[in-house]
């Protein structure tokens, strides 16, 4: 765990763009929304803090069977950013919401059921959390980033 202070937007812009080419092959589009946030700098371990974007766009890219676009969305306030990300799959079922962020729960053929697991050990140990949002019936799902600012 190696932390230095990091811009959120270069984070985002990293993983956006190494997620490009599986987004590709799904034809996915991938959005980036700074909305002028960019600039705020988090306390990080820098690679740990991408893993958790990776996970997240691409439980995104893989939910989304037809293709489609996954929003990526920075907020903030004066103690807070939010990021959240967006599909526009199936989204969580209200069911699995509890589930899904136990170790080895997956309902993918090859899925680990690792990933979320990771994801919200790492934001814990960061002080941050995620969240599930609940999008309206079959519109997609949200996935909410929550990181204290510096
Ligand atoms: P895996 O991707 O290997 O299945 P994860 O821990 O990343 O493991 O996700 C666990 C489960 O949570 C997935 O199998 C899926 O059922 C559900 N899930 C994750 N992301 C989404 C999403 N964006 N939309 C709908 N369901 C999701
Ligand atoms: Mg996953």
């Amino acid at each position: 765990d190696y932390r230095t202070e990091e811009k959120i937007g270069a984070i985002l812009q990293d993983v956006c763009t190494l997620m490009q080419s599986q987004a590709r092959l799904n034809n996915v589009t991938i959005s980036l929304q700074e909305s002028g946030y960019g600039n705020i700098l988090l306390y990080c371990d820098k690679s740990q803090m991408k893993q958790v974007f990776i996970n997240l766009i691409k439980n995104a890219i893989e939910i989304m069977e037809q293709g489609g676009t996954v929003y990526v969305k920075l907020k903030a306030d004066t103690k807070k950013v939010m990021i959240d990300v967006i599909d526009e799959g199936p989204g969580v079922p209200i069911a699995l919401i509890d589930k899904i962020k136990e170790p080895f729960f997956t309902t993918k053929e090859n899925g680990t059921g690792l990933g979320l697991m990771v994801t919200n050990q790492l934001l814990e140990k960061h002080n941050g959390t995620l969240s599930v949002l609940q999008n309206e019936e079959g519109q997609g799902a949200t996935f909410r980033v929550t990181l204290p600012i510096i």
